[in-house]
């Protein structure tokens, strides 16, 4: 499928969320209403599919979760072609369709259009079904992912479409044509000509039948003749001018195996698919726009032949989701993992739902960015920022605090053992988990945090001065700083090597002074930075990841998207991180303090005793400044 070209950047930061919300009082939990809330709103008072009409075909047979459908209820449907993995794009549609079933006590179907056997395989039907139910939703009406049914394919209709299709022959409504593809395509014409009828046109609906049953049974090459919808070559909709319906492709199908050699074409199977499933509102992207006159008129046939139930279902278009920095076409993202530009699909730098599920994206914060943006029919440009800003609001209230320095040099406190007996005591140290600020109404705050302060600590090498800069409050000679949730030093100065890089600063302790005990206010501190111990402090690899491209529409207007790959979007350095953090479990989210949002990696932590965590975002927008 062609994404349209994009508009003028136009960046929303985010369409639903009103202007000057931080003044007034705001239900963040409200749902913002759209056009298509208005639409099913409408429709459930107007009871318009209330009085189902059954056609009592096989059709209705593919109901396989639960018998005839309660015709009371809308049903929406996420329709993936299962070639490749989903991104942040289908995010929106999967979080829009699912979210309004629910919202509205309806059913969303996980729908697998698989009518391209030679693109589509279980892996990519395995990897959407498990985003799917990641981001919280179920389908076909299971109340509990426990009890869920398995998800509909197109390819279980496909003896039915043969049928729909037979149907149109048999009342002149459909062709075989054997003209040449680029006959095909010079009989078309364009926007400004009309198209030509095709020679074989005028056969009759006996000869089609005979031609198409031929072609069913492999009796034609591949690419010989198409079935064709007979409709208008004169037709100022493209689209109409008799679109192409079944093709002949010898090709071994994931689910059908090698039963057809003809498949039918999206157009067709589409509408089709959304029809036997009872769909009331089949809700797809703004390109699909043209296509539904065709829509339209195959289920108008469809339904005059007493094919399928009525009401059919109506299809309604929205824009997609562009988002700045980020690239959301399939090809293009498989061409990244084929050329090795990222690790995988997986790649905590890839917009697809395993990447972000990677880098340490929640299912709530993608919800949340879903709700946000809201949905239109005019195409426009989100800020990356937007995606970022909803996830920090969720971390804000679950990520636990730690301390991780991820520059290390080595603190000494050379009067520990005067002021404590021995260099080797060791003073325990307890901070809270999450502090007052983030602990949501009836949140029952987590266990306090504890690490040990010793003789020597790590502290951030950006956080040592031999001569400040105007303004520098940190350590330097003669001035005074609190190591957080410890004691109060007193910087006194440092060690060098042959090339003047500092190897270790030096400080004294000042005794009396640990937070939270009555000494603690009695030396007025500069400033308190973070540390780590190096008794109790694990070692970590700590991947600081950026975003992957540097130019904010990296594919707009035809641009050579590799050549705006960001060179700084992946750094690995080692860390050390306090003990509360080196216990993560792999998915586990953190903020480190000062630092930002990170992540236990799902992958590769504790694999072999390794700590490994990953970047997901920075404690504030600041990127490109
Ligand atoms: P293809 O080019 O392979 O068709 P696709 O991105 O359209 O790629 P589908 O598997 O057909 O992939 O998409 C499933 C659904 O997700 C479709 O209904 C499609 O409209 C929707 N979708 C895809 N990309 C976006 C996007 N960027 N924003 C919102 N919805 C999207
Ligand atoms: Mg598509």
């Amino acid at each position: 499928m062609n994404s349209p070209t994009p508009k003028a950047p136009h960046v929303n930061p985010g369409a639903g969320h009103p202007a000057g919300a931080a003044e007034s009082p705001v239900d963040e939990t409200a749902k913002v209403s759209n056009f298509l809330r208005q639409i099913i709103e409408k429709d459930l008072a107007q009871g318009t599919h209330a009085n189902r009409r059954w056609a009592g075909t096989p059709g209705d047979a593919v109901h396989h979760a639960a018998g005839k459908p309660d015709p009371a209820k809308i049903r929406t449907r996420f329709p993936p072609e299962p070639n490749g993995y989903l991104h942040v794009g289908h995010a929106k549609s999967i979080c829009l369709n699912f979210g309004l079933a629910r919202d509205y006590g309806g059913v969303c179907h996980l729908r697998f259009d698989d009518t391209n056997p030679e693109k589509e395989s279980q892996e990519f039907v395995d990897s959407i079904t498990d985003a799917v139910r990641w981001l919280g939703f179920t389908w076909n009406g299971s109340t509990s992912q426990a009890e869920q049914v398995p998800a509909y394919f197109a390819s279980d209709y496909f003896d039915f479409m043969y049928r729909a299709a037979e149907h149109l022959i048999e009342r002149d409504l459909a062709y075989v044509d054997e003209q040449t593809p680029e006959e095909m395509r010079a009989n078309r014409g364009d926007f400004a000509t009309p198209g030509k009828n095709s020679p074989f046109r005028s056969r009759t609906p006996a000869e089609n039948l005979a031609r198409f049953r031929e072609m069913a049974k492999g009796k034609h090459a591949d690419g010989a003749m198409v079935l064709r919808a007979k409709i208008d070559m004169a037709s100022p909709n493209i689209n109409l001018r008799d679109p192409a319906i079944y093709r002949i492709r010898r090709a071994t199908h994931h689910n059908t195996g090698d039963k057809w050699c003809i498949y039918p074409m999206y157009t067709f199977a589409h509408p089709i698919e959304d029809a036997l499933e009872n769909i009331t509102h089949s809700i797809c992207t703004l390109e699909f726009e043209d296509q539904r006159p065709f829509y339209d008129w195959l289920m108008d046939r469809l339904a005059e032949g007493g094919l399928i139930n009525t009401p059919q279902p109506r299809q309604y278009e929205f824009a997609r989701l562009n988002l700045t920095y980020v690239i959301t076409s399939k090809r293009k993202l498989a061409q990244l993992v084929a050329e090795g530009k990222v690790s995988g699909w997986d790649d905590p730098r890839m917009p697809t739902i395993v990447g972000l599920r990677r880098r340490g994206y929640t299912p709530e914060s993608i919800q949340l960015f879903a709700e946000r943006i809201g949905v239109t029919k005019a195409d426009s440009w989100i800020d990356y920022s937007t995606l970022e800003g909803c996830l920090r609001e969720d971390l804000e209230h679950k990520a636990h605090r730690g301390m991780a320095v991820l520059d290390p040099v080595k603190l000494v406190l050379t009067n520990w053992a005067e002021v404590f007996g021995s260099d080797g005591y060791l003073e325990t140290c307890t901070q809270p988990a999450l502090p007052h600020s983030s602990i949501a109404d009836g949140q029952t705050p987590p266990p306090d945090r504890q690490f040990q302060m010793g003789n020597e600590v790590w502290i951030e090498r950006e956080d040592f001065e031999e001569v400040p800069p105007k303004g520098y409050k940190r350590l330097f000679p003669g001035n005074v700083v609190r190591l957080k949730g410890g004691y109060v030093i007193e910087c006194t100065g440092c060690a060098k090597d042959a090339n003047g890089q500092v190897t270790e600063v030096h400080a004294k302790v000042i005794a009396d002074t640990k937070s939270g005990t009555p000494g603690a206010d009695s030396v007025k501190a500069k400033a308190a930075i973070t540390w780590v111990g190096v008794a109790d402090g694990r070692e970590a690899e700590v991947r600081l990841y950026d975003r992957l491209f540097a130019d904010p529409q990296p594919d707009a207007g035809g641009k050579d998207f590799l050549a705006a790959l960001n060179p700084h979007s992946l750094k690995v350095v080692t860390a050390y991180v306090e003990p509360s953090l080196a216990a993560a479990l792999p998915d586990q989210k953190f903020q480190f303090e000062r630092h930002g949002y990170f992540v236990a990696d799902r992958n590769d932590h504790g694999v072999g005793g390794k700590v490994v965590f990953n970047r997901v975002t920075g404690l504030k927008d600041s990127w490109g400044k």
